[in-house]
């Protein structure tokens, strides 16, 4: 049962649960503007925490085999999975969630976990990473080489986006003690309920070293001043703040590992053969119509832009519209000043776009609905391709040919995901080959996966996520890909003998 007072979150630092001073920010209900929750991280010790989990978590996980890490991801998922109506209802709270946008980022990461847990399994006794096998080096067929990938020895910081406060936490918390690195979490305060209140499910059932794992409520404070040589830093946020994070003098100074996942203008096309009337003109309405109202927009891989041929776009506009009519509930979006961003976002692309259909709903001060809105954009119309609204919002673009169509996707300057909707496996094909090197993931949808595909924004954990230009550059998961970003390679050149002996007890990872 959940208290109706606002709760106090803290934080678990150092082994232990510790309440920052002061009043804190204020975690709103953001369909009522109720406050639910507050969190202050003033005064608490993060030089402290990121010690500890560097000197007592880090060497504990690394004392453990891959598989003993993993059997440690299963025994939390099997925690969280058992209070998941609990999560749910934070979720509805704190985020606003309906049931289907609290299912993508609780059960998102219960199946994260799991998914490492048994590709974890797999890796068996090794606790370190080859890539390729032993090579010789010289004349003497003694000498080799062989590349290894060993486990940093420092700390992974998690810093997290409000749009998923479980999937993003578990996301980058399964690969990192799954490597033998320990985590401090630093979930965005605004929703950071759910993180803290899952975290707290997992120290209680004492399932973790100590150190190994930590969180932060409230902002970061002076966190990145502690970070040392060694550590590994990951970022999920806007591209304004990737910046700054990886701008910071210290981090610079200490020249840590920084990945970036940002804001990203990521763009469905729909294919020249994919006429109205087509069963993949369909798919497509669906995909863009449920990308737009799927945790109202507010998803960084949601479609932003609809790519269309010309003379079918007033029957994309038409059918997307009327979908959304008949679109279920939307929910609102994380807060009033979300709401407010959105809004501004919304009249500044009606200067440059056509407003084509706005929903309409009962406007509450309070409360931070957004009408979904779809504009419609003929060729390059710079705001279209240039402005992230991270909410319930799309613009149909027009294309005249195939090389227009990718130039516009492009135009996003490097984005997280592209989808692509046709019948004819030759354009599928080709658009992979033409988007790849500006999209991190492509997502092709002919009729015979129209159904059984996962969809545009849906990231998996045996996929690629990250993206190239403003999505950050950074690359996460890509299934046991992603071990690599916590290890460090290393040629070892040495005897034959010694690097077969080294090769046996490690594990190779494509990379
Ligand atoms: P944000 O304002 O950039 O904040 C992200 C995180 O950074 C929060 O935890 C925030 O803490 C923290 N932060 C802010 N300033 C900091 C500083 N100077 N030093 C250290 N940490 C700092 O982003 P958001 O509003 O939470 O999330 C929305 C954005 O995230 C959208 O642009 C979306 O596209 C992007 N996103 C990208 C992905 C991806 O995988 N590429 C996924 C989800 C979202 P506080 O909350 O305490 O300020």
């Amino acid at each position: 049962m959940i208290a109706a007072e606002p709760i106090v979150l803290e934080s678990y630092l150092a082994g232990k649960w510790v309440r920052g001073d002061g009043e804190g920010a204020a975690l709103v209900d953001p369909a009522t503007g109720e406050t639910v929750a507050r969190a202050s991280s003033d005064g608490l010790d993060l030089a402290g925490a990121l010690r500890y989990a560097r000197e007592i978590g880090g060497p504990a996980l690394r004392r453990l085999s891959f598989a003993e890490r993993a059997e440690l991801l299963g025994k939390i998922a099997d925690v969280l999975a058992a209070r998941k109506d609990e999560w749910h209802e934070i979720a509805r709270r704190n985020s606003g969630n309906t049931p289907a946008d609290a299912a993508i980022d609780v059960d998102g990461a219960i199946g994260t976990l799991k998914y490492f847990a048994k590709t974890g399994a797999a890796l068996g006794s090794a606790s370190f990473l080859a890539d390729g096998g032993p090579q010789r080096l010289a004349r003497d067929a003694n000498f080799q080489g062989l590349h290894i990938g060993v486990p940093i020895d420092g700390v992974a910081i998690h810093i997290n986006a409000y749009n998923f406060p479980s999937w993003g936490l578990w996301e980058k918390a399964a690969v990192a003690l799954l490597a033998g690195v320990p985590v401090v979490a630093k979930p965005a305060t605004a929703t950071a309920w759910l993180a803290v209140a899952m975290t707290r499910a997992v120290t209680d059932a004492g399932i973790l070293p100590d150190g190994a794992l930590s969180i932060i409520a409230g902002s970061a404070g002076d966190l990145l001043l502690f970070v040392k040589f060694g550590d590994a830093l990951a970022f999920t946020g806007s591209s304004e703040t990737g910046e700054t994070i990886r701008e910071h003098p210290h981090v610079r100074g200490e020249n840590i590992r920084v990945n970036v996942e940002a804001d990203s203008l990521n763009a469905s096309l729909l294919g020249p053969d994919a006429a109205p009337g087509t069963p993949v003109f369909d798919l497509f309405v669906r995909e863009v119509v449920r990308e737009m109202t799927t945790k109202a927009g507010q998803k960084c891989t949601a479609i932003r832009r609809a790519l269309v041929p010309a003379a079918f776009a007033d029957a994309v506009v038409a059918a997307i519209s009327s979908a959304l009519d008949a679109a279920p509930e939307v929910a609102p979006v994380v807060s009033p000043s979300s709401r407010d961003a959105v809004e501004a976002g919304i009249r500044a692309l009606q200067e440059a776009a056509t407003l084509v259909y706005r929903r309409r709903h009962g406007a509450d001060e309070k409360a931070a609905y957004v009408a979904p809105a779809l504009f419609r954009a003929d060729g390059d119309v710079p705001v279209v391709h240039d402005a992230e609204i991270f909410g319930p919002v799309a613009t149909v673009v027009t294309y005249r040919d195939p090389a227009e169509a990718y130039a516009l996707a492009r135009r996003g300057g490097g984005s997280l995901v592209a989808s692509v909707f046709s019948a004819d496996p030759a354009f599928l094909a080709a658009s992979a080959a033409a988007l790849g090197a500006s999209h991190g993931r492509v997502l092709l949808v002919d009729p015979s996966i129209g159904e059984s595909h996962t969809g545009h924004g849906i990231v998996l954990p045996s996929c690629l996520h990250g993206g190239p230009g403003r999505a950050g550059n950074g690359e996460e998961l890509g299934g046991l890909r992603g071990l690599w970003f916590y290890h460090q390679r290393t040629a070892v050149q040495g005897p034959a003998p010694v690097l077969a002996e080294l090769a046996s007890r490690a594990v190779e990872i494509a990379r």
